[in-house]
Parts: structure tokens; sequence; C-alpha cells
């Protein structure tokens, strides 16, 4: 066997603590140049088309089981036609042998349109269409997490071919499940063992560091924040969160509401003004469980996993991510934060 020892260069070559998954990240900055022969990913196009007739998700046209879209205007919620939980989920199942166990997929899956133009996206949605989104976001939650059976509400929107969504219509997603999801899970032991041992909140902690070091903010108001966290896993991991710890989205007052608007907003322009695509991304809600317990340590925000992290090129997930469990960073926090931070809040396609 021949071994050849590496010759990396020097630089943002470390493993940083990522207190909110209690795991190590590896950062590996000197490797974002490295050969890439592979398929190039591009963002998806912004759409001409008010209205698409083929939509199953425009206004007054069919979807599955003959169900039709009513001729809504804003928001328009609707329990999902394919859904990977149900409250209709077979609940007698067959018990497997031996040492494996199963149960019903019970929940509530739903979907929720942003707006009822095909060719909105939320980036350009205007304020008061944005805050009725964060409204629905409040009362999904509120609603959903008030029935015994429901021990979580994931929010969240795919957004991009590159992380599967086809359709360009502007739309999010709820999962209500019977069980937490495992980000939320640890994330939740985590604050509260913070707060135990400490006797601060996490999350505050981590707002401070970050205002401190200043290189990774993004952007803020009286009641927002918008920043790349010191441990981010994706070159472009933005986390937008009130400035106030809440436990979830529908305890935050209407004032702080349009001011966290404002900074989510802002984020999602910077994407899209970036490389001027569609930018693709994951954003995920992170809003207590709602089984009953209390989470008093539980910092309520957003975050993004944009799977880009150059135009065009993709963060692969392999080895050390699925096959390890811990990811590989491959860019330096503070060089995207500025990137970011350097486009303007004004979206491209609204510019004069
Ligand atoms: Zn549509």
């Amino acid at each position: 066997m021949i071994y050849s020892g590496g010759d990396p260069e020097h630089g943002n070559w470390e493993q940083r603590w990522h207190p909110l998954r209690q795991e190590w990240v590896i950062m590996a900055a000197h490797r974002q140049n490295r050969p890439w022969s592979g398929v190039v990913h591009e963002g998806t196009e912004h759409s001409e088309v008010e209205h698409d007739p083929d939509c199953y998700l425009c206004p007054r046209n069919d979807r599955v089981h003959s169900r039709v879209n009513s001729d809504y205007r804003g928001v328009y919620v609707f329990d999902n036609d394919h859904p990977c939980v149900s409250m209709h989920a077979p609940g007698t199942l067959e018990k497997p042998t031996g040492i494996y166990q199963n149960r019903p997929a019970s929940g509530v899956a739903r979907v929720i349109c942003f707006s009822e133009k095909h060719n909105m996206t939320l980036a350009r949605l205007p304020s008061p269409g944005m805050l009725d989104v964060l409204h629905a976001w409040q009362s999904e939650y509120t609603e959903l997490g008030s029935k015994p059976d429901l021990d979580h509400v994931l929010i969240f929107e795919n957004n991009g071919e590159v992380v599967g969504v086809s359709n360009p219509h502007p739309h999010g997603q709820i999962y209500a499940t019977n069980f937490v999801f495992n980000t939320i899970d640890i994330e939740a032991r985590a604050a509260a063992d913070h707060l135990k041992k400490t006797g601060s909140i996490l999350f505050q902690d981590i707002i401070s560091a970050e205002l401190n070091d200043e290189t990774r903010v993004i952007d803020e108001n009286d009641h927002a924040i918008a920043f790349i966290p010191y441990f981010a896993r994706y070159a472009y991991e933005v986390y937008v969160a009130p400035r106030k710890t809440y436990s979830s989205i529908a305890d935050v007052p209407d004032d702080e509401l349009i001011a966290f608007g404002q900074i989510l907003r802002s984020v999602l322009v910077r994407f899209d003004n970036l490389w001027k695509i569609k930018f693709p991304y994951v954003m995920v809600h992170h809003n207590a469980p709602t089984d009953g317990r209390t989470y008093d340590g539980f910092h309520y925000h957003i975050q993004f996993h944009p799977p880009l992290r150059k135009p065009g090129l993709i963060k692969h997930l392999a080895g050390p991510e699925i096959g390890g469990g811990n990811f590989l960073s491959d860019t330096n926090p503070d060089e995207k934060a500025a990137e970011l931070r350097n486009v303007s809040s004004t979206h491209y396609l609204d510019a004069d």
C-alpha cells in the first residue's frame, strides 16, 4: 500500500462545536476550490405567469381526488393530498417480529400557499402579504399544536428543483406529528441543559457571541437579527431570530413579528441577489414541541439550509454526513456572511 500524505493550505481548518445539534462540524474551507467535473445545478427560473392552468396550487384549479382550489387571494392552507402522516393513516398494523417496532403514521400534513400568484415568491411578497404568512404560521402552530395527539408542528419550505420542488408556485408545508422531530428534540434538550447549568438561554448566548463578533451578522433591527453562525454546516446557513426569547412563533407579538418579517425578507432577497437566480433553500422553523411540557430555554427561530455552495455547485452529503452523521463544511462562515451582507436588500427583479 502506498500512503501519500496531504499538504493542505492553512486557514479556516478546524472543528467547531454546534451547540444546538450537540455535534462537531469539520470546517475545511481550504477544500472549497478543489476541482469539480460533475453535474452543475442551476437555480430555478422565476416564473413569468401569474396564473398557470396546469398548476395544482393556483386558484380555481383542480387537484387530485376531484378537489378544487377556491378562488383564493393571499394565504391558502389545505390538507396535503399526498400526506406522509394523517389522522386517517391505518390504525391497525401487523406487528413486526423480533426486536422491530412500528406504530400508526398519525398526524396532519398541510400545504400553505403564500400567495395566489404563481410567479410570486416569499422574497418578493409585499409587507402585508408577509405579515399574513407569519400570522398563518402562528395560527397553524397554535391550532395543530393544541391537539392532544400531536407532539410537534414542523413548518418548512422546500424551495427549488435542487431540493426536489418542481412547482414554482410559492408554498410551504406543515407536518404536525405524533413525535418530536430529532433536530428539535436535541435542540430542546441542549437548551434545557444549558439553562440548568448556566442559568442563561443558549440561543441568547449565541446571539451575544455573534453580536460581539459582528463578522457573521447579515442584518438586524430593533426586534430581529439574521446571521450565519460560527458553527454553520452549510455555506449559506442563515438563522433568522427574534431578539427576545419566545418558545414559538405563536408567542411573538405583532410589532416584533413585523420586524422579524423585515429581516426574513432581507435574507430572502439577498439570497436571490447573490447570483441573480431564484436561490434554492430548505427553510425550517424551530418551534418548541407541543407535547404538553414546558420549554423555557427554547428560542424560536428560522434556519435556512441552502444546498448550493457556489453558483451551480451543490453541497453533496456523502460519507461524513450520511455515513458518519457529522458535517464537513467546505466554506468559511465569515466570508459567506460578508457576501450576503454586501448585496442589496432590494430584489434585483424589483430594482429600477
Ligand atoms: Zn400556481
